[in-house]
């Protein structure tokens, strides 16, 4: 973080303009994952869902460390294709059209996640045509109950994958199609779960799930995706997901409980991103409104939504300017409750609400942590047509 805090002082002194830039420690984005891939155990594969953050630095920084990339948009496969040619990807998605299924193939996808029967049809029949066979997994959404809390996009009702409930008359649905070919199951099911021995568990169900299918099916089973899902704690970054934890009890759990030729894929996104990225804004003014405190950011929720979307006070520090050009004294307040905000004219831009700050005057700049997941990517950015924040990529030969 203080080579982050030095570049934004530096660039303070030589620049007036407001400071609003999203930054990447590409050195840091790479120790991170090259040491999670590092520490998986055999019959493991770590992949990259982008669509945490897909900008091209950091997926070109990602390519040569990752085992492949998850996409779930054809605008997503020709991302990574322009970063490698040939890198695997694996596509996954609720509602892929024709077009997106035929780029698919053409782009060489490794595997595609089927989410239902009939897009299990259409694909048999575009592959067909093309005289080819495609490698697939039927993504499932399990009835549960799935022994873990922190669920999203399974157990329960949502768009995603088949119901487990019609598992039966998928599988011998693909089993009767000639151009595509069943080598697993999709069970991505959770989001930002921060229990590494509740995940071991979780992939443990997995097994035993897809084991009863292959079983009752007489299947050979190559893969089973567990998904991404490992989360990263906002509200106190000292108490983050245990690796070590988690990978210490999934090797021994998966040479107790996985077939011999079957591999786990995983398919992390926040885990990856979120702690190389920072974003850092520049205060532009404090002030007092019906008793509460305010600060004022030179950006805000239309470049990082994600404080907004997931309801939370986002963790920042403060990084000092003494750039002060005006002929009048400077505002500042110490040890105050205040309120972050940003320029849009909705109360909803709000990106922490009533956090105790030791020391912020107007000018100096927030520094937003672990900002570099569904940051600036889920973001409505041309709300209010304010300027974009610049995009830093430190460490790497990426400079915007
Ligand atoms: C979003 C998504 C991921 C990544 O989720 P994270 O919580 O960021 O790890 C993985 N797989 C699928 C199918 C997804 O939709």
């Amino acid at each position: 973080m203080n080579k982050i805090a030095d570049y934004i002082q530096t660039a303070k002194l030589e620049s007036d303009k407001p400071f609003c830039a999203f930054l990447y420690d590409l050195d840091h984005l790479r120790a991170h994952v090259q040491a999670r891939v590092d520490s998986m155990p055999a019959n493991t594969r770590y992949f990259y869902a982008i669509k945490a953050n897909s900008e091209l630095p950091i997926l070109r920084a990602l390519a040569p460390i990752v085992h492949g990339f998850e996409v779930a948009s054809i605008g997503e496969v020709r991302k990574v294709r322009s970063v490698s040619q040939d890198t695997p990807i694996i596509f996954g998605g609720p509602g892929k059209s024709d077009e997106e299924l035929i780029g698919a193939l053409e782009h060489n996808v490794s595997l595609i996640h089927v989410e239902s029967m009939h897009e299990l049809r259409r694909l048999n029949e575009l592959c067909a045509k093309r005289d080819t066979v495609m490698p697939i997994l039927l993504r499932v959404n399990l009835r549960g109950p799935l022994p873990t809390a922190t669920l999203a996009m399974g157990g329960r009702p949502t768009q995603f994958g088949i119901d487990e409930m019609q598992i039966a008359e998928a599988i011998q649905l693909a089993k009767s199609l000639p151009h595509v070919k069943l080598e697993g199951f999709h069970l991505h099911s959770l989001s930002n779960n921060l229990n590494a021995a509740e995940h071991v568990k979780l992939v443990k169900y997995y097994i035993e799930r897809i084991k009863g299918w292959a079983a009752e099916h007489d299947l050979e089973l190559s893969y089973l995706n567990a998904g991404g899902g490992i989360g990263v704690n906002y509200a106190d970054l000292e108490d983050q997901f245990d690796w070590d934890l988690f990978v210490g009890g999934l090797q021994p759990m998966l040479e107790a409980n996985l077939p011999e030729n079957m591999t786990v894929l995983f398919e992390c996104g926040r885990y990856n991103t979120a702690s190389c990225g920072y974003y850092a804004v520049e205060v532009l003014d404090i002030k007092e409104n019906h008793g509460k405190t305010y600060a004022i950011i030179r950006g805000g929720t239309q470049h990082f939504r994600l404080p907004v979307s997931w309801q939370h006070n986002h963790p920042f520090v403060v990084v000092p300017s003494e750039r002060w050009e005006y002929g009048f004294e400077r505002k500042g307040v110490e040890d105050q409750q205040l309120t972050v905000v940003g320029q849009l004219c909705t109360p909803k831009d709000v990106l922490a609400s009533d956090v105790t700050v030791p020391n912020l005057r107007i000018g100096d700049v927030i520094l937003f942590l672990y900002a570099g997941a569904y940051g600036w990517s889920i973001s409505h950015h041309d709300f209010l047509s304010h300027p974009h924040p610049d995009h830093i990529y430190l460490g790497g030969d990426d400079h915007v």
